[in-house]
């Protein structure tokens, strides 16, 4: 029989870390930590494969399920001297959520179970503290109604609001037993209310209905939203722990808290955390009450009481704990505790989420400390999280006349690096809205799970109240999204749109506001962002290496990854500029230079729509001399920029309509410049028109129909190839052909560019050559990539088109029905933003078979969008690739990814 349910802690320690995936990381580690002898709270964890009966069974919970849990209570009643809903010594009890991975704010706690209107009496008697047991009764019954019943807690808090404004007390622990007392019975009565029956007194149905809440809400839309965003399975589930309370609110001498072994926001190895006296663990996320600082260097000039000094004991015991834990587990800990009388419980430990910053200092530090090394440090970090390290930051200039002009409204908490400007939204909703239309920042009291969606609309989120443990930070920080929380100064007014500080009032929806998540600072107005500092010392060279801590960390994952990964990594750069910045990043050669825009921009256009109109051969081909020198002006400059590297260059892709105007005004204006008729060209515009141009007359066909075409671009190449050779440059083009399908039409057109070759050379005395190969983007050229690369000397995969083809979906007319597809699970996700493993990828691992079959030494890439994307870029080392080509700022990303895909290979 399947064992559905296991102890820990206490003498029946049944789990271990090792086992996550059945009990969940909350679970796996509270047992992790008994075993360590660290004080935990004893109880029991439902497994994750429960929650999956569960849902099958159409939400109920097996019975075999339910006898094996009374048993570990029974275990657990006999462990602590109490038993569940005993009139005088009440066993109370919390119910917990955890899934594999951790999910913040996605399913909901419910403490003090075990309450109800008797055994409030006996806890009040034995625990000698009427206060403690109404406070822990009317918690109980507003989060159990709120969570398992589904009753709003605004009903509650409305209520003890009114009980604030009544007596003129401002914090809950001003509130009196008795008054607390009262409370409990209008709480009561408002679930009689609400339901139309009376709040469950039975523990055993109070214990069960909280198992099935957690279980339900593995179910709700924005867990379902935040699985989807984080790509976690559905089939995971979670598991439901079940716990004997602690109590931190039993008095001055209690309390709760969360704390990091570093700080999340920076990395910086400093113990950190918040914590409240007096109080239950959800004040301190809920953001309730403003959270007080655990250590005294933090407390430091704020007018605080750390923990270290209102309870040195209970505080280095925490502070030796912690660190044990985080040498244990090698990596920084999150962990929350509670203080009940002075003796310090641990309640949960994780590996703590971090930003980009955070995870690449903490990654590095961490191998200087001895306690992992280089290779672990590369596992360490998300390499999509490079990325921000190139975002932009405020100027610092402008922000300093910003503050010269009154601006900054005020300083909040730093909760997440980076730099956000924008309009102001204050719901979710409206963040959705206005993010169509420009950035956002969304402004919120606190945010809350149902926020979920606007924030990921929005560029950056802003709290007026809240610790860096809230809701917000938490959940800013692992979208890579600035945030500054708890800015208590700022007055939201929901009501009349507005956001205010003092004399500033700002317009939601019409004005802008921009907040600075690595300082906490806001301002009024729009601050237009800076480059980083990598950047500042990579593209603009106005920073030196030496000055920027950030720089030399960053190079050193660079260099560590560059050790360890064998595939090679390019860039796809049109031009010199983006040529040069993608050099910088360490791209080691172009995979992709399209050349439209050598067709395109300025006086270009104007030779090739003469190109287009012309009626005969000898018309083309005068058009074609016009263009030759522009083009070889432009691969100089971008051979000279690749200096001593690879450059793929594309010939000529996109269908000839997209260079003719389609409007009259257009057409007239293109007629009077070509000294013809508006006639004419309307004529050949309508000739050209193609009711499917993506699979019409492009790519190789036009090469096919029009030679002369490519012949001008062969001799562009090697012209500006020979040129800079001449001036010490060594250029290393390799031309490549789109949209092959077959192997006569690469061997046509190789023909022709070889022809082309051979009279440059004559013309020149030179010898210069290249390798010729093509693009696989068409399902029957990867299926024949055999015959293909009988003469295709390399293959780069342009897997947005083998996406396009492949599944027969148009990209661009894709929006209307892949979301529905994604949410709908048909697709797990959009295959154009990370590469279709089971298909497309089999049809890029074929063609890789294949074309090695005949040409054992071609060389293989990859230029679509998905040679950025980490996980498609893990793929490709698989399948055996030799490059992957991506856009300039993400080459850092495929770096780490390349050689994180060597590693996990190990
Ligand atoms: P989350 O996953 O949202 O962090 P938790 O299950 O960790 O939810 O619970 C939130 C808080 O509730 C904890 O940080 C802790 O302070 C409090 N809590 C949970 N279980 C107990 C318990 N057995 N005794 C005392 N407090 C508890
Ligand atoms: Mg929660
Ligand atoms: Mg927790």
């Amino acid at each position: 029989m399947t064992k559905h349910v296991y102890t820990f802690g206490g003498d029946r320690n049944e789990g271990s870390a090792k086992m996550r995936n059945l009990l969940g990381g909350k679970g796996c580690n509270l047992a992790e930590m008994a075993g360590l002898e660290i004080p935990v709270p004893p109880g029991f964890t439902v497994t994750t494969e429960v929650c999956t009966l569960y849902i099958q069974a159409g939400q109920t919970l097996p019975e075999d399920v339910k006898a094996e849990a009374l048993e570990a209570l029974r275990w657990l009643e006999g462990n602590r001297g109490r038993k569940l809903g005993d009139v005088e010594n009440p066993l109370l009890l919390s119910v917990r959520s955890g899934a594999r991975v951790s999910m913040p704010g996605m399913m909901d706690t419910v403490l003090n179970l075990g309450l109800n209107d008797e055994t409030v009496e006996g806890l009040s008697r034995a625990s000698n503290n009427p206060r403690f047991a109404y406070d822990s009764y009317r918690r109980f019954i507003m989060m159990y109604s709120d969570v398992v019943l589904g009753v709003h807690k605004d009903l509650f808090e409305h209520e003890i609001e009114a009980l604030k404004a009544r007596t003129g007390k401002k914090q809950d622990t001003e509130i009196s037993a008795l008054e607390w007392k009262d409370l409990t019975v209008v709480f009561k009565a408002i679930v009689q209310r609400e339901l139309g029956r009376p709040f469950p007194q039975d523990p055993i149905e109070q214990l069960f209905g909280g198992i099935c809440a957690v279980f339900d809400s593995w179910e709700t839309d924005r867990a379902k939203i935040y699985r989807r965003l984080n790509r976690i399975p559905d089939d995971w589930g979670t598991a439901v722990n079940v716990q004997t309370m602690v109590f931190g609110n039993m008095g001055d001498d209690c309390g709760t808290g969360v704390a990091f072994t570093r700080d999340p926001g920076t990395g910086e190895p400093y113990f950190y955390g918040e914590y409240l006296i007096n109080a239950q663990g959800e004040d301190v996320v809920a953001g309730v009450r403003t959270p007080q600082p655990i250590t005294r260097a933090q407390a430091e000039g704020t007018g605080h009481t750390s923990l270290e000094e209102a309870m040195p004991g209970a505080f280095n015991e925490l502070l030796a704990t912690c660190n044990r834990l985080e040498r244990h587990f090698t990596d920084m800990q999150d962990l929350e505790f509670t203080i009940e009388r002075g003796k310090l419980f641990m309640l949960q430990t994780r590996i703590g989420k971090r930003t980009a910053l955070a995870s690449i200092r903490i990654a590095i530090d961490l191998v200087d400390e001895g306690m992992i090394d280089s290779n672990t440090a590369l596992t360490r970090i998300d390499a999509d999280s490079l990325t921000q390290l190139l975002a932009p930051i405020f100027d610092p200039k402008e922000k300093a006349a910003f503050k010269k002009a009154g601006k900054l409204m005020t300083k909040g908490l730093n909760a997440g690096p980076g730099a956000a400007t924008g309009r102001i939204a204050l719901s979710a909703v409206d963040a959705e809205e206005l993010a169509k239309t420009g950035p956002v920042v969304l402004c919120r009291i606190e945010t809350s799970p149902e926020d979920l969606a606007g924030m990921v609309a929005a560029n950056g989120i802003l709290t007026a109240r809240g610790g860096m443990t809230s809701h917000a930070a938490v959940v800013a920080r692992g979208m890579g999204k600035p945030c500054v929380c708890g800015a208590s100064a700022i007055n939201i007014d929901i009501k009349s749109g507005t956001v205010t500080v003092g004399d500033i009032t700002l317009r939601a929806g019409i004005d802008h506001i921009s907040i600075d998540g690595s300082t906490g600072e806001v301002f009024a107005g729009a601050l237009s962002p800076f480059p980083s500092e990598v950047n500042q010392v990579l593209v603009d060279k106005v920073l030196q290496p030496k000055d920027s801590d950030l720089f030399q960390r960053y190079s050193k994952i660079i260099t560590w990854s560059n050790a360890v990964r064998t595939m090679k990594v390019r860039t796809n750069a049109d031009t010199p500029h983006d040529a040069a910045v993608a050099r910088t990043f360490g791209a080691e050669g172009i995979g992709l230079c399209r050349t439209e825009h050598m067709f395109f921009e300025g006086e270009r256009i104007i030779a090739f729509r003469e190109f287009i109109l012309a009626k005969d051969l000898e018309g083309r081909k005068a058009a074609m001399v016009k263009l030759l020198p522009i083009q070889r002006a432009d691969f100089e400059g971008i051979f000279e920029a690749m200096d001593g590297l690879p450059v793929t260059v594309r010939l000529l892709d996109p269908p000839l309509h997209e260079f003719v105007p389609h409007d009259e005004a257009g057409q007239s204006e293109m007629a009077k410049v070509m000294g013809i008729t508006y006639e004419e060209v309307q004529n050949r515009v309508r000739k050209l028109h193609e009711f499917n141009p993506m699979m019409g007359h492009r790519g190789c066909r036009l090469g096919i129909t029009y030679p002369e075409l490519i012949r001008m671009q062969m001799r562009a190449i090697s012209e500006a190839a020979i040129n800079v050779g001449m001036r010490g440059i060594k250029a290393l083009p390799e031309v490549m052909v789109p949209l092959i399908g077959t192997v006569k039409e690469l061997s046509y057109t190789k023909k022709e560019m070889l022809d082309e070759l051979a009279l440059v050379n004559a013309e020149h005395g030179s010898d210069f050559s290249c390798p010729i190969g093509t693009m696989i983007e068409i399902p029957r050229a990867a299926i024949t990539a055999d015959k293909v690369a009988q003469e295709a000397e390399f293959f780069s995969f342009g897997t947005n088109d083998l996406t396009q083809m492949g599944f027969g979906y148009s990209r661009d007319d894709s929006g209307t029905f892949l979301p529905e597809y994604v949410a709908k699970k048909i697709l797990d996700e959009d295959p154009f933003q990370s590469l279709d493993q089971e298909g497309i990828g089999e049809l890029v691992r074929i063609a890789a078979e294949k074309g090695r079959a005949t040409r054992p030494t071609i060389k293989l890439g990859v230029c679509g969008e998905h040679g950025g994307d980490p996980r498609s870029v893990k793929f490709f080392q698989k399948v055996g690739l030799n490059y992957v080509s991506c856009s300039p700022y993400r080459v850092p990303v495929a770096i780490l990814a390349a050689a994180q895909a060597v590693l996990e290979q190990k």
